[in-house]
Formats: structure tokens, C-alpha cells, sequence
């Protein structure tokens, strides 16, 4: 296969990629996406489909140095204030539903130790001009009744929502289908120059050529600059949700507890750094489910709907790598825990770097220079 006379191609067809194409779509560009994700044997799963799709950044930014910890709050938030609007356009123009969820959520503490990062993150958050507050145990069961009596206190991020990864995708897909962007089905071996252009090769020597490139191909591409994004393996699961059992999300000790459409709660997840299989360990899941019962009692008997794991795209230091490389390709990568968080964000900021306007968040603290 041969085929050319696209402006971009972006290699990568998770919520990253996806989201980008449709952007530059809706700017009257004509954009191919290569996706590895149906590519038959030597598939590659997307992080995306394995991923909660809680929109959080009130927990997310981790313990970067300061000036990069602040910035990647502050892109996680745009993310988290675009999304209520991309949610609703996304759902008109497909007429999908893909089960955005304003309600905030609530992180708990069993005991001191617990609360005490909680109060610190209440008042970083704060700081950095977001919402967050500390509340008692009773508060916190006034919100969810089904918390456990031991819980004494939680951090109430009430602007944090959650969105379902499975039906954006989806959703994402027919958008692009309507738009008239193609996705090609391909594992991508390299990109090559080929005079201003770039050719983007299979293994077996399909090609696609374009004016521009975008590297948003994930944890385990091959394609990415030099051991700079690497797979952080979670393994997670859905349990039957009691109808009324929660209405937000709960982020307990141990497991984060995410109440979805359809009477699913998606229990998450492990963290392992350096493995690249998709295996789920029957005791992980055991340990998921144990500490969401802590949480929420009846849990416990809940029934096991699936199990999964997904590779999150890591990177060194934790924050994205957003700019161009020495050779002109654009690079989309290393969302590492936040990527449907940041998709609208990173959708917006990439079109404009890519169409030669000013990005609307300043992204220079995510470029490869950094490294
Ligand atoms: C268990 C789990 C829970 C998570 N929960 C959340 C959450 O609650 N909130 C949140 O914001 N984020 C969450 N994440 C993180 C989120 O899933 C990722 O940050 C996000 O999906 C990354 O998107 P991406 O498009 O960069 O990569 P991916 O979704 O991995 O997509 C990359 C795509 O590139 C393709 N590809 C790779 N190599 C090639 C190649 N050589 N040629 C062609 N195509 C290629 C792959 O086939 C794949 O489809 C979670 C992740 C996991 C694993």
C-alpha cells in the first residue's frame, strides 16, 4: 500500500492522535492517522482503552521540580475546563454518548497518615488556584453514604470529573469518520525524510506520505525519541455497580473507585514500571478489589465483571513531551497517568504548534530540550 497527498499524518491512534486529527480535521486539513491497534499480528493495544478516564488534576502532577510540577497542573487544568464543552460537542456531532461525569471526587483517609499528603495536596491545589477542600468523614458519607465508618476524612476536589476511555474512543473514531480522515492500520517500523515531506513505513513497506509528522504513538512504539517514554504497566478491573451504590469518583488507599454507565465500577490500578505485557495477576486484582471494599463495604461482594491491563505512557520525569524533534517530526508523547485528562488540551495545543500559530497554554516546559 501507497498512499500520499495527506498534510499530516499522525502515527498513534489513541486518545492523543485521535483527539489531534480531529482538531486539524476541523481546520480543513487533510490528515491520515496509522494506527498499530488492528494491525494483526504484533498488534499494539492502546493505553487509552485500558485507562479509568478520571479527568483529576487535582491529585495527578506528582513531585516533579517545582517550575514543571506547576506547569503540568496548569495543563492538566485546561484539560479538566475544556472538557466539559468537548464532551458536549463530541456527543452532538456523533450523537455518542460517551458518559462525561461533572461530579467531582473525593479522596479518603482511613487514619493520620493519610490525611496528612491529603491536607498538602488540598493546600497545593488551592495555591495553584484550584479547587480543593478537606472535609470530615460525616461530610464525606453525607456525599457517599456507602463509605466505610472508618473513614475519617477526605480531600473534595469538587470540579474533577471523570469520562468513560472506551466510549470516547468510540466517539472519537466516528468523528473522524465523518470528517473524512482516514485511519490506516499499520504497525510503523520508521519515518523516513523524503525531501520537505515525510514517509511513515511499515515492516513489510506500506507507506504513507505527508507534508508534516506527529509522534503519538504511546508507551511501546519504537517510534519515540531514545528511551525517553517507556511503558508503567496498570492492571485494573469492572465490578457490578449496585445502582446507587456511588455517584462520584472515590480515590482510596490502594484503589481508585470509578462508577461508570451500564452499572460498571472500574476498579484501578497497579503501577510497575519496565514491563510490557499485559498480563493481569490474579493477585493484583484481589488486592484491587480488597482495598476498594475497605472503602465501600458491599464492594466486597461485588461481582468481577472484567480485568485488564493497559502500558501508560511514561517518560523520565512524569510530564508529557510536547514540541518538535531535531528532525521536524511533532512530538505528542508521555502522557503518562493523564492522557484523556490532557487530550483536549494537548489536542488544541498541538494543532496550533502544528499549523504555525501561538499554542493557547504555554507548552514550552514539555519540550524535548529538557532531557
Ligand atoms: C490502568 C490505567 C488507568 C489509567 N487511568 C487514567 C485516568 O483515569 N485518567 C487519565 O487521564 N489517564 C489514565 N491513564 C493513562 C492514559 O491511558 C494514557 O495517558 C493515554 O491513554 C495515552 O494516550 P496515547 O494516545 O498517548 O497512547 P495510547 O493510548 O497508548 O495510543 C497509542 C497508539 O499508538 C499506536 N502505535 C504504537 N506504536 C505504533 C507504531 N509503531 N505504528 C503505528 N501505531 C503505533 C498503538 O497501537 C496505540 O493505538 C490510565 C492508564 C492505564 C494503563
Amino acid at each position: 500500500m501507497s498512499v500520499k497527498g495527506f498534510d499530516i499524518a499522525i502515527a498513534g491512534g489513541g486518545v492523543i492522535g485521535l483527539a489531534l486529527a480531529r482538531a486539524l480535521a476541523g481546520e480543513g486539513a487533510r490528515i491520515a492517522v496509522i494506527d498499530a491497534a488492528e494491525a494483526g499480528e504484533g498488534a499494539i493495544p492502546p493505553a487509552s482503552h485500558a485507562a479509568a478516564g478520571m479527568l483529576a488534576p487535582s491529585f495527578e502532577y506528582g513531585e516533579l521540580p517545582e517550575a514543571l510540577s506547576k506547569a503540568l497542573y496548569h495543563f492538566g487544568a485546561r484539560g479538566l475546563s475544556l472538557w466539559g464543552e468537548y464532551a458536549a460537542a463530541l456527543e452532538e456531532e456523533t450523537g455518542l454518548s460517551i458518559d462525561y461525569r461533572p461530579h467531582g471526587m473525593l479522596a479518603i483517609a482511613y487514619g493520620e497518615n493519610d490525611k496528612t499528603p491529603l491536607e498538602e495536596q488540598a493546600a497545593m491545589v488551592s495555591a495553584l488556584g484550584g479547587a480543593a477542600e478537606m472535609i470530615s468523614g460525616d461530610a464525606a458519607r453525607a456525599m457517599e453514604p456507602a463509605l466505610s465508618d472508618a473513614v475519617i476524612a477526605a480531600l473534595h476536589a469538587p470540579k474533577d470529573a471523570q469520562v468513560d476511555p472506551r466510549r470516547l474512543m468510540k466517539a472519537l473514531k466516528a468523528s473522524l469518520a465523518q470528517k473524512g480522515a482516514p485511519i490506516f492500520a499499520m504497525r510503523l517500523a520508521r519515518i523516513e525524510k523524503d525531501g520537505e515531506g515525510h514517509r511513515l513505513v511499515s515492516a513489510g513497506g506500506d507507506h504513507v506520505e505527508a507534508d508534516r509528522v506527529v509522534l503519538a504513538a504511546g508507551a511501546v512504539s519504537g517510534l519515540a525519541p531514545q528511551g525517553l517514554v517507556y511503558p508503567v504497566k496498570g492492571e485494573a478491573m469492572a465490578v457490578a455497580l449496585e445502582d446507587g451504590l456511588l455517584t462520584r469518583v472515590v480515590r482510596a488507599p490502594g484503589a481508585y473507585l470509578c462508577p461508570k454507565a451500564g452499572g460498571r465500577l472500574v476498579i484501578g490500578a497497579t503501577e510497575e514500571i519496565g514491563r510490557e505485557d499485559l498480563k493481569v495477576e490474579p493477585a493484583a486484582v484481589a488486592g484491587l478489589q480488597a482495598n476498594a471494599a475497605k472503602a465501600v463495604p458491599p464492594l466486597g461482594r461485588a461481582a468481577e465483571l472484567e480485568r485488564w491491563a493497559g502500558l501508560r505512557p511514561g517518560t523520565p520525569d512524569g510530564a508529557p513531551i510536547l514540541g518538535l524533534d531535531g528532525e521536524g517530526r511533532y512530538l505528542a508523547l508521555g502522557h503518562y497517568r493523564n492522557g484523556i485528562l490532557h487530550a483536549p488540551a494537548a489536542a488544541e495545543a498541538m494543532a496550533a504548534l502544528v499549523l504555525g500559530r501561538e499554542t493557547p497554554v504555554d507548552i514550552a516546559p514539555f519540550g524535548l530540550g529538557r532531557f
